[in-house]
């Protein structure tokens, strides 16, 4: 007996789809509901959704994996004939139940993206079924989906800009995140000024000149792209990496006189240095009992490493200050690290001065971010981890842009406003 009502509910789809039969594949453990397009729905390109005449009746039929239902595997079957559009030419007509080019339905693509978003790596594909690779396609679909839905760069106006290491640190992406909403906006392959270019050629000339603020992480070739394509926009150097270059700067000055000490042979100093790294570049109200003991020998033992200790402690305090006081104490940073007489923090005083005007920009505007600059440092790095086994690098910056962007789909049958999606990414 067919009810298609209760069927087409218990599939998620609406009356565009006609239900035909239910048939059991017993071998294959398997539900095959046949379906077909409602007469008005049919006969649209299923690239662009243009009226277009038939062409022919392409690969006959085919099956899109939907849902399980209960414990079965299901599959929904249709003839996918092609029709001519004026646009694309021949091209598989557009079903209500999936995506263009898809083998799934559209609710078994959307349970996959908010799977990927929301747990383990292995457990989607064992959930869902799938192959990994197979993941990879299915999120590109729905975020290109989503992207086109809604213009992607609309209201922006102060951004961040950002390179990301993948493939072991061997390739990189550079991304732009949107310190007003949190989200990140745009990913391309690359780290020069082509990459960023395309950026802004996507986002024309009149959006380019009302975005008022850009903070990067001081690399030359942002510096000068910026300059050119937005006219409009302060340059602010990133709190997180300025930071960064301290705590490198540190840790040479701690090699340094590692390498010193092992050449010498001074066995009390290399016994009291070692395992010290992470209490010298950890932030004090991390150090743990032992750490902060740690910290307490190597000021006895070393004043040039202690003193390098305080010159990062000091400049990332800097940071944690905001207005006249913080530019006060950048210039205090500066003197003292002018004449600190250790070669790592001499380089980093001239590096400083070089990008004071940024710095300062930094300083003086409420309201920027390091958090979000940080934080999405860090999950982008893991999500690059997370990619591996994709296809391609398109897959890569879907999975980057499902999670950052705000992009994953509610779970279907259920609602959720895209702000409680938002409110997701911690
Ligand atoms: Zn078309």
């Amino acid at each position: 007996m067919l009810n298609a009502s209760v069927w087409r509910h218990a599939l998620g789809v609406d009356r565009a789809t006609v239900i035909e039969s239910v048939d059991f594949d017993e071998e294959a453990q398997s539900v095959v509901i046949h379906v077909r397009p409602r007469r008005h729905t049919k006969r649209r390109c299923g690239i662009c959704g243009c009226r277009a005449p038939g062409y022919d009746q392409g690969q006959g039929r085919r099956n899109w994996r939907a849902m399980d239902l209960g414990v079965l595997v299901c599959h929904l079957q249709s003839d996918a004939p092609r029709v001519q559009c004026p646009t694309h030419g021949p091209t598989v007509a557009q079903v209500p139940w999936a995506r263009h080019g898809a083998g799934h339905t559209r609710h078994f693509d959307d349970q996959v993206a908010w799977l990927v978003t929301h747990t383990s790596k292995s457990a989607v594909a064992e959930l869902m079924r799938v192959s990994w690779r197979s993941v990879g396609a299915i999120i590109s679909r729905v975020v290109a989906d989503a992207r086109a839905a809604k213009d992607p760069f609309e209201g922006l106006r102060r951004i961040g800009i950002d390179e990301i290491s993948y493939r072991r640190g061997h390739k990189y992406l550079t991304v732009v995140v949107d310190h007003d909403s949190g989200r990140l906006v745009w990913a391309a392959v690359g780290r020069d000024k082509a990459t960023l270019e395309t950026f802004f050629d996507l986002l024309g000339e009149e959006r380019s000149a009302l975005i008022s603020l850009v903070s990067a992480d001081a690399a030359e070739w942002i510096a000068t792209v910026v300059e050119q394509r937005c006219v409009n926009a302060t340059l602010c150097a990133d709190a997180f990496h300025m930071v960064a270059w301290a705590t490198k700067a540190l840790d040479e000055v701690r090699k340094e006189i590692w390498r010193l000490a092992r050449q010498i042979g001074a066995p009390n100093l290399i016994a009291h240095l070692k395992g010290c790294r992470y209490a010298l570049l950890k932030n004090p109200e991390h150090l743990t009992g032992n750490q902060q003991r740690g910290l307490a020998r190597v000021a006895s033992v070393n004043k040039t490493l202690y003193r390098a200790y305080l010159l990062k402690e000091q400049f990332r305090l800097v940071f944690q200050l905001r207005g006249r006081e913080a530019v006060r104490a950048l210039d205090a940073w500066c003197s003292w690290a002018r004449r600190c007489r250790i070669p790592a923090f001499v380089e980093l005083y001239h590096r400083i001065v070089r990008h004071r005007a940024s710095i300062v920009a930094t300083l003086t505007n409420d309201g920027l971010s390091n958090a979000l600059v940080e934080s999405t440092n860090t999950k982008l790095r893991l999500l690059t981890r997370m990619a591996y086994g994709f296809k391609s690098t398109d897959n890569l910056i879907a999975l980057c842009l499902l999670d950052r962007g705000g992009y994953c789909p509610p779970l279907p049958g259920r609602s959720r406003s895209s702000a409680s999606a938002l409110a997701t990414l911690g």
